[in-house]
């Protein structure tokens, strides 16, 4: 894909920081970022605010969030004194869905879930997306088995759209020491043995020795668990 093959070359060598700012300045008006307020989007959320970066940053309110996110969410737009887009899913598709299935019809099934899944991230993740090239994302390969197999960018065949993942070769403890080296903001649920804050009927804590993703929809046990923002490419 020849877009891809340039994107790659301009970013080559680059760290994260200096490729957002590189994706801004070539792709004016083309790049976008989606927040779920984790501790991997609240880095990139300080790279592109910080520097001023043309760069959109939106978060999905699935209607199913735990306090302390929207709180998180409030508290980075005051931090930097900029807001972050929040789309919501489409309040027809949702009634529909609960007047059919009721409000935790996600424990029924994968597929129930993944339907759920669908009205409440993937149809807004759609609305977002429209019009843009470049899609950057918060993912580590560390998270899950699922994401160890991905590349720094990729081809989203599904999306039509390039997909960018700064962090994706960071570990935890980079993370952590960049959030405390630079003060920002992060949700205090991550202290308190939730690495992946999702929505709150479907996110539990870990138990030691847990993968960081073991928390969400943790009644399911297929170790590819994903709510169908991500489709991956394997490496
Ligand atoms: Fe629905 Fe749970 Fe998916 Fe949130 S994580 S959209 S509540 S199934």
């Amino acid at each position: 894909m020849k877009e891809l093959k340039i994107v790659s070359e301009i970013l080559k060598n680059k760290d994260a920081s200096e490729s957002l700012s590189l994706l801004a300045e070539k792709f004016a008006g083309a790049v976008i970022f989606s927040s779920s307020l984790g501790l991997e989007d609240q880095i990139i959320t300080d790279m592109i605010f910080r520097k001023n970066l043309g760069i959109e940053i939106f978060s999905i309110d699935t209607g199913r969030l735990f306090p302390e996110t929207e709180l998180l969410l409030q508290k980075t737009n005051d931090f930097y004194g900029r807001k972050i887009r929040v789309y919501q899913p489409d309040s027809q598709m949702v009634t529909k869905l609960v007047a059919a299935k009721g409000s935790h019809s996600f424990y029924d099934s994968v597929e129930n879930r993944k339907e759920c899944c669908f009205i409440r991230k993937v149809e807004p993740l759609y609305r977002a997306l429209a019009g843009f090239k470049i899609w950057i994302t918060g993912i580590r390969a560390e998270q899950s088995v699922a994401r160890n197999v991905v590349d720094t960018l990729e081809w989203d065949e599904h999306r039509k759209i390039i997909k960018f993942h700064p962090l994706i070769f960071w570990n935890l403890q980079k993370v952590k020491t960049y959030i405390s080296d630079h003060n920002i903001p992060y949700n205090p649920m991550h202290d308190r043995g939730f690495p992946s804050v999702g929505c709150e009927p479907c996110t539990r804590a870990i138990k030691d020795g847990e993968e960081g993703r073991a928390g969400r929809w943790w009644w399911e046990q297929n170790e590819n668990k994903e709510c169908g923002l991500h489709i991956h490419n394997k490496k």
